[in-house]
This record gives structure tokens, C-alpha cells and sequence, in this order.
């Protein structure tokens, strides 16, 4: 079962709830903690080094993009660690799956496929 995490705006712990896709549509999520439903995603999304995203654009000074094939899974996979890497800052477990895949040489289609939280968490949602 897929999980998400939150920080509770509240009480300020960690959150890790469980639920599949279809609850996450429906549910609110709430603290487990305080009972707050004031919780805030900490991974927004995984971007698969898609241009759009400000925060990757914000790190393209340098040609390690321009010089990515993103046809090449291995290469994006190592983009992506250097990307987490520079950017200083946890991703969580998802992101460490997804990087570690792409570099074993898994398509990222592939992993989206299997991996239905990137997608939910692709529709410009605030975190
Ligand atoms: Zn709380």
C-alpha cells in the first residue's frame, strides 16, 4: 500500500499515513498524533526531470540536463541523486526507490506505472 508523508502543522511531528490511492481522493488526512487535520505533504512530487519543474529549473545554470538523455534511465537516475544531493534535502524513501530503479535501468514509464503516487501527486498540488 502506498504511503504519504506529512508534517503536522500542529504538533510538528512526522507524519506517515497509509492508504491506497482511492482513500487518498477521499479522506482528509489527519494527524495520528494531535488529531489535526492541519497536515502538509512533504514530498509534493517526484519529478522524473521534467522541465517544468521550477526547482530543477532553478538548478539548470550548469549543462547536467542539457547533457541528459532521457531516454537513458541509468543517466536520469544519476542526475537525480546529484539533484538531491544539491538540493540538500531529504526525498524520502519514494525518491531513493525511484533513483535507485532508474539506475538498475528501469524506464521511468515503467516506474510510474508501478508507483501510482507519482501520478496523483503530479496534479500541482501545494506542498
Ligand atoms: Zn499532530
Amino acid at each position: 500500500m502506498p504511503y504519504y508523508d506529512y508534517q503536522c502543522q500542529d504538533c510538528r511531528r512526522r507524519v506517515r499515513l497509509f492508504m491506497s490511492y482511492a482513500e487518498y481522493g477521499r479522506n482528509t488526512p489527519t494527524c495520528p498524533h494531535c488529531h489535526s487535520t492541519a497536515l502538509k505533504r512533504r514530498i509534493g512530487r517526484i519529478a522524473l526531470a521534467k522541465s517544468e519543474d521550477a526547482r530543477l529549473d532553478a538548478m539548470m545554470d550548469d549543462s547536467a540536463l542539457a547533457n541528459l538523455d532521457e531516454n537513458d534511465p541509468k543517466a536520469l537516475g544519476q542526475f537525480m541523486r546529484k539533484m538531491s544531493r544539491e538540493m540538500d534535502e531529504d526525498l524520502g524513501d519514494e525518491f531513493s526507490e525511484v533513483v535507485e530503479r532508474l539506475e538498475s535501468g528501469e524506464s521511468p514509464e515503467s516506474i510510474e506505472k508501478s508507483m501510482p503516487d507519482l501520478g496523483a501527486a503530479d496534479g500541482g498540488m501545494d506542498f
